[in-house]
């Protein structure tokens, strides 16, 4: 098996992270045989065009590390990629199926079908321009050879698909199996407009029959356009490609399709990249600028509707093209969870080396005006990393590193520093000041020893002696803070403390 996928979106805004991880199992399932994956802009709607979508969509996958094989920008011998460049190309198919009698030419007038629908409502039925309703509009399989011939040439009209009477229709889809729907239940569907654009159902199936597409993997709201491309395929006597379609990414709860305002409202992103709406100026937060790691993104995405079957969850992108397939896809919705995506992001960031944290590490530092040498920004993220869910924390969880508290937690204040507090830090305070050279083992040894030989509470003492260098409860073992900021700074927090708190 040689398969050849496609990812086949419309540029109508921000690329959903549904969409992101169609691509995805797009990507492993077809790497996973050797085959092909590319990239198809389909905007044949232009009335939905939205500027800057396709860049972003670009961009998106760049920044996740999927690569296509052809597509837009990088070309390939099925190019052009972007329907609006090959508009060229569809006419003849819609011609060709009115010619065999798979389709028919329809010229009601949106005021006509209006007509129709007003009507239909009134006898509490639904309007459907299909096998029941046909005979009766204004349409080629009704009008005489010469009206037909008048009204194309001075008239608007689309192609529309004819069904075949009392025909059931088999989808067979790889994740689902057979899926069997009644032609009579289905609407003529349009192809193609007089002002020479296809609509989807045409371009999408022409071009994948063109560019040799083997499986059709997407999301599970084009499952009511599968029966219409499966006879289209039959109605040009080509084989059809095999299809699978995805379930639904839902909300935390379960209850509905995750929507771009679940992202706004439970505080998590929907969308690979930040996006700002070129018409309301509104912005929506994306998993880059976040701070999730593009390797983190990747391997939730794969695990939200597919296992593996083992145990595994921290899986690279190699691993996932070995484990992949699509029976192992669910058909039911995978619940998007918003601690599992952040324990992804936490697991990825423990796996980069300091060094390859460093470099946004001294981004943040600079923003605060603080030159920090090379090795001390590094031991300072070797203290603190395993802490760190998203880079963007370092400063919160080491600012204490650099600059003195400038406040303390009121709740440690209230449960630790009692009566007496005072004059036992002073001790400490000459204690470690009395190491000299300072060495964060004898220092330790001998605290502790002062607090045994006093039997004095040990988390009291402690709590209250961090909170002095801290601000907080927080932090790694206080003796490598101590050793990192200096015993001068140590006194001077100390102090300040005593004088604060009192
Ligand atoms: N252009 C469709 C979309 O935006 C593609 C659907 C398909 O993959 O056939 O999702």
């Amino acid at each position: 098996m040689h398969p050849r996928v496609r990812f086949a979106p419309s540029p109508t805004g921000p690329l959903h992270i549904g969409g992101v991880r169609t691509a995805l199992y797009n990507y492993l399932f077809c790497k996973k045989f050797g085959g092909e994956i590319l990239l198809r802009i389909e905007d044949t709607d232009q009335t939905r065009f939205v500027p800057g979508a396709e860049e972003y969509i670009v961009e998106a996958f760049r920044w996740l590390g999927i690569n296509f094989d052809e597509g837009v920008q990088v070309g390939g011998k099925f190019a052009p990629y972007k329907q609006s460049e090959r508009m060229h190309i569809y006419k003849q198919y819609a011609l060709e199926l009115v010619q065999n009698g798979w389709a028919y030419y329809a010229f009601d007038t949106p005021e006509a079908l209006n007509e129709c629908r007003k009507q239909a409502e009134s006898e509490k039925r639904n309007f459907q321009y299909d096998v029941h309703t046909r005979n009766n509009l204004c349409n080629s399989l009704t009008l005489s050879e010469e009206e037909v011939k008048y009204k194309l040439e001075n008239e608007h009209y689309v192609i529309r698909f004819k069904y075949p009477e009392n025909v059931e229709i088999h989808v067979h889809d790889i994740i689902r199996g057979d899926v069997k729907i009644d032609s009579q239940l289905l609407d003529d569907k349009v192809l193609y407009k007089s002002d020479g654009l296809p609509t989807y159902h045409l371009a999408n199936v022409v071009d994948d029959h063109l560019m040799e597409i083997t499986h059709v993997i997407r999301g599970e709201e084009w499952l009511p356009s599968a029966p219409l491309h499966v006879m289209l395929y039959k109605a040009f006597g080509w084989e059809a490609p095999q299809f699978a379609h995805l379930p639904l990414l839902l909300k935390p709860d379960g209850n509905g399709k995750l929507s771009k305002r679940d992202g706004d409202r439970l505080g998590f992103p929907v969308f690979p990249l930040q996006w700002k709406d070129p018409q309301t100026g509104e912005i929506s937060s994306g998993y880059r600028e976040t701070g999730y790691l593009p390797e983190a993104v990747i391997n939730m995405l794969a695990l939200l509707g597919w296992n593996s079957g083992t145990e595994q969850e921290i899986m690279s992108l190699d691993e996932l093209i070995q484990a992949f397939s699509l029976d192992k896809v669910s058909k039911s919705g995978a619940k998007f969870d918003l601690n599992k995506a952040r324990w992804f992001n936490h697991q990825y960031m423990q796996h980069k080396t300091s060094e390859e944290l460093s470099g946004d590490f001294e981004k943040i530092l600079s923003e605060h005006n603080l030159q920090v040498p090379h090795d001390k920004v590094i031991k300072v993220i070797e203290l603190v990393k395993e802490r760190i869910y998203f880079a963007k924390e370092l400063w919160e969880q080491t600012s204490y590193f650099f600059i003195a508290p400038d406040s303390y937690n009121e709740q440690v204040i209230k449960k630790r520093w009692k009566e007496g507090v005072t004059e036992h830090l002073q001790k400490v305070l000459a204690i470690v000041l009395s190491v000299s050279p300072f060495d964060k083992i004898t220092a330790h040894d001998a605290v502790m020893n002062y607090i045994q030989t006093n039997e004095l509470n040990m988390g009291q003492i402690m709590n209250c002696f961090r909170l002095a260098l801290v601000g907080d409860a927080k932090g790694p073992d206080l003796f490598e803070i101590i050793d990192f900021i200096g015993v001068d700074e140590v006194k001077k927090r100390v102090e300040t403390a005593i004088a604060s708190i009192g």
